[in-house]
């Protein structure tokens, strides 16, 4: 198994720090061989971001705001100045104003809706676009999501409608480059304690309810996406495209809460 990934070259967009998801896969993927490369946004995320990457042996480090085209393109000029050719990417990016995750959805700005839609939805296809004129030799994608596209969770609004917009862009996505063996696919996680998470407002009750109504009885740890994304990202999944894959300890299969929380 050690060897999964190795000759392997990918970017992971989206660390911000060592309690990101992006940070518990790209752990897993370079433990499995591979080479990565990573993007950061602005100076004080790279100051975090540039350590965590040495502690994989990387150095090849860009920095990345999605809302600029420009920077996009700086990102895979860089790659294909240093690589030549990629093998997969991770998008792992996600943004809205916290005002609005909380309360209404209905009192979603068009201003918010505009730039949630931009960074959280249409930047996986952006980076796609870009990321598969380097897969010549066919190659991997992959997202975060969230169980709140397809069911409404309180307060996270907006998010949700974007995240449906990614989950349906996965599909066409994988559609559109399968025939290039390239494969996009998504990871829909359980809630995890990241800093984009602590922008949706009670968040840590949503934590703690799941915690006790998933199947497994808890929520999950990046470690546990990171496995996950390994499966999606190697040729263990060559099958599989198009596809949204829950982590998260079960808790989408449940139609009700425990008897235990019923009585509680
Ligand atoms: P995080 O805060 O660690 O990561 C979010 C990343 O998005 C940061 O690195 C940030 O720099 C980046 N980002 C935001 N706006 C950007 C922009 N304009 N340009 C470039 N990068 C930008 O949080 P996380 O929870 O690890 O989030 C990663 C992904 O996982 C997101 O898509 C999120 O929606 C998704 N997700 C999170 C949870 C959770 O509970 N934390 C659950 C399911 C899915």
């Amino acid at each position: 198994m050690d060897g999964l990934m190795k000759g392997k070259r990918g970017l992971i967009m989206g660390v911000a720090n060592d309690h990101s998801i992006a940070w518990g896969i790209a752990r897993k993927l370079a433990e499995h061989g591979a080479d990565l490369a990573f993007t950061y946004q602005g100076d004080a995320f790279g100051r975090r971001v540039k350590p965590l990457a040495e502690k994989v042996g990387s150095d090849l480090l860009f920095p990345c705001d999605v809302e600029d085209s420009a920077s996009i393109d700086g990102v895979f000029d860089g790659l294909k100045e240093a690589w030549g050719s990629l093998d997969f990417i991770v998008h792992a990016i996600g943004f809205s104003d916290r005002n609005e995750l909380k309360g209404l959805y209905a009192n979603t700005t068009r201003e918010n809706f505009v730039r949630t839609m931009v960074i959280s939805c249409y930047s996986f296809t952006e980076v796609a676009r870009k990321a598969a004129e380097l897969m010549e030799n066919g190659g991997q994608m992959l997202t975060l999501t969230y169980a709140g596209s397809t069911r409404v969770m309180p307060n996270y609004n907006v998010m949700g409608v974007a995240k449906a917009g990614l989950e349906a862009s996965v599909r066409y996505l994988a559609s559109d480059y399968g025939p290039r063996n390239i494969r996009v696919n998504a990871i829909s996680a359980g809630p995890v304690r990241t800093l984009a998470g602590a922008g949706i407002s009670d968040a840590r009750y949503m934590f703690s309810y799941q915690q006790r109504n998933a199947p497994l009885r808890r929520t999950v740890v990046i470690d546990e996406i990171g496995g996950s994304a390994l499966y999606l990202l190697s040729d263990l999944s060559s099958g599989v495209t198009g596809e949204i894959h829950y982590v998260d300890s079960g808790y989408n299969t449940v139609s009700m809460p425990t008897m235990e929380e019923l009585k509680r």
